[in-house]
């Protein structure tokens, strides 16, 4: 039988929060939103295909480093946008209007950011699985500790 293609590719299941190894569900319970708490209820097991969306004790702990890439980059984005569009000079303030600018623009992206950050996070760890209606995801609850779990 020929593997059936994922009708999502691993950007758009990035992008989109999707689980990593059949990226069909949502890895979030609720829809992007302005509550920060809300924002980041992540539902325990994939809806679709039952991976784990924690896979050891403190796993997300390392997406702040994601996040801060994404924002320093996401910063030198803009500041060549605007160099391009409104050009930057020593003798005016340009720079600095660019300055309160992207620190809007990144606050306003915040909640998206955050979720990028962990989607990305679990889909180095978690490998897409073609066959995922087949096979059973890796059993990590040995890996993991519900005393200890939302704990930093
Ligand atoms: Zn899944």
């Amino acid at each position: 039988m020929p593997e059936k293609k994922a009708h999502r590719g691993y950007v758009s299941s990035v992008l989109s929060c999707r689980c990593p190894r059949c990226r069909e569900g949502k890895l979030f319970q609720n829809p992007l939103g302005i509550s920060l708490k809300k924002n980041l209820m992540m539902n325990k097991f994939c809806p679709v295909c039952g991976q784990a969306t924690e896979i050891e004790v403190g796993f997300y702990y390392g997406t702040s480093y994601v996040s801060y890439a994404l924002t320093v980059g996401l910063s030198l984005a803009t500041l060549a946008a605007w160099w391009m569009i409104i050009g930057l000079s020593v003798n005016d303030n340009r720079f600095f209007y660019w300055m309160g600018f992207n620190a809007v623009f990144l606050l306003t992206l915040q909640p998206w950011l955050m979720r990028l950050s962990r989607s990305l996070w679990i889909s180095w760890f978690v490998r897409y699985d073609p066959n995922w209606k087949v096979n059973r995801p890796v059993d990590v609850s040995e890996r993991m500790n519900a005393e200890q779990a939302n704990n930093w």
